[in-house]
């Protein structure tokens, strides 16, 4: 018993050491020679490891007759999450018509502007502008199905005034106000069938590229997906020119080809754009982390946000979320299924936990 709790200190210690901000809340550390304890992310220089003790919280260490630390605050709530609490805060008060400067929001979770705006988009990966117009626009998707014009279905979205919500409809929608209200039915969809050694296929296309790469068991689920993915487009089979587009894109599930030379119509938010772009420049044979796509991206703190924009991903092998896996090595999940991602891994020469 007395070892455990021995090597259990050593990776206290360690956690210490490197000041880790993950192990902050899990336990604390106290000084002798000084009488105080810290949490174990604490800026401060580091004690003698024989004059440190650990405890399981601020209460333990406060009974044993240590002071809290001014600079790291160990009996305060965790700053991390503190910071996330003033982050949702925030997104509340942007989820409604009334729009706020970013001075307003900031003075509401009692922060600098400078700050917010940076833990905003640290934790978000948006900022808080981007965020309402996000909000706005999913507003606006739902009013414009119920509306009679679409100037009441703008207002209604609490965009502040329809011209120049106008400038930014081909952004926020992918295509304009007036397509998306009569459907989205100016859009054409081609798609195509095939097998590939993932088992069935479905490659589909619009007028500005390849926009989804679905695998999987039966041609049924896959249309239903498609349909899924782009619920107004008309949906239509493809013609020859396309078929042979298709071909490259199934030599490339085949693990024939590394890479498809084709337009792509990569459509999503401007986060999972970015993530998408990351996971397309790790090379074949390679993995990340999930941790390790946040910090390429410059947004360290979003790691589930990352896995979510993974999991989005509509161009299977093109953008090629097989090759996150978890810090541990561990396959963890696969939009398509992790037997497919196993055997993709296996085909580029990477042994992977399962
Ligand atoms: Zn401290």
């Amino acid at each position: 018993m007395k070892r455990i709790a021995a090597i259990n200190d050593e990776i206290r210690w360690q956690a210490v050491l490197n000041r880790e901000a993950e192990a902050d809340g899990q336990f604390v550390f106290a000084v002798l020679t000084t009488g105080i304890y810290c949490r174990p992310s604490c800026r401060a220089r580091h004690a003698l490891r024989q004059n440190v003790r650990f405890f399981p919280g601020a209460d333990e260490a406060r009974a044993a007759g240590f002071r809290a630390c001014k600079r790291c605050q160990p009996d305060k709530a965790d700053p991390h999450q503190q910071r996330i609490d003033k982050v949702a805060q925030a997104c509340r008060l942007l989820e409604q018509e009334q729009t706020l400067t970013l001075e307003q929001l900031a003075k509401e979770v009692a922060v600098s502007p400078y700050h917010f705006h940076r833990l905003f988009k640290s934790t978000t990966g948006m900022t808080p502008r981007a965020w309402q117009q996000a909000w706005r626009a999913r507003k606006l998707r739902e009013s414009l199905k119920e509306s009679e014009t679409v100037t009441d279905a703008v207002l209604a979205a609490g965009f502040p005034a329809s011209s120049s919500f106008y400038r930014h409809a081909d952004d926020t929608l992918g295509m304009t106000a007036s397509q998306y209200r009569r459907g989205g039915d100016d859009q054409t969809i081609h798609y195509a069938l095939g097998s590939c050694l993932l088992g069935r296929c479905l490659v589909a296309g619009s007028s500005r590229g390849i926009c989804a790469v679905l695998p999987g068991d039966d041609d049924e689920t896959l249309l239903a997906e498609l349909a899924q993915m782009f619920p107004n487009a008309r949906r239509e089979e493809a013609d020859p020119t396309f078929q042979q587009q298709v071909a490259g894109v199934i030599a490339l599930l085949d693990g024939q080809r590394s890479s498809v030379e084709l337009p792509l119509d990569i459509r999503g938010t401007a986060f999972q754009q970015l993530v998408w772009q990351a996971l397309r420049s790790i090379p074949v044979g390679e993995t990340r982390s999930y941790q390790q796509i946040a910090e390429a991206i410059g947004k360290p703190q979003s790691v589930r946000a990352v896995a979510n924009a993974c999991a989005a991903n509509k161009l299977a092998l093109i953008v090629p979320c097989h090759r996150v896996v978890r810090q541990s090595g561990a396959l963890s999940g696969y939009r398509w299924g992790v037997e497919r991602k196993a055997e993709l891994l296996r085909r580029e020469g990477v042994t992977g936990k399962q």
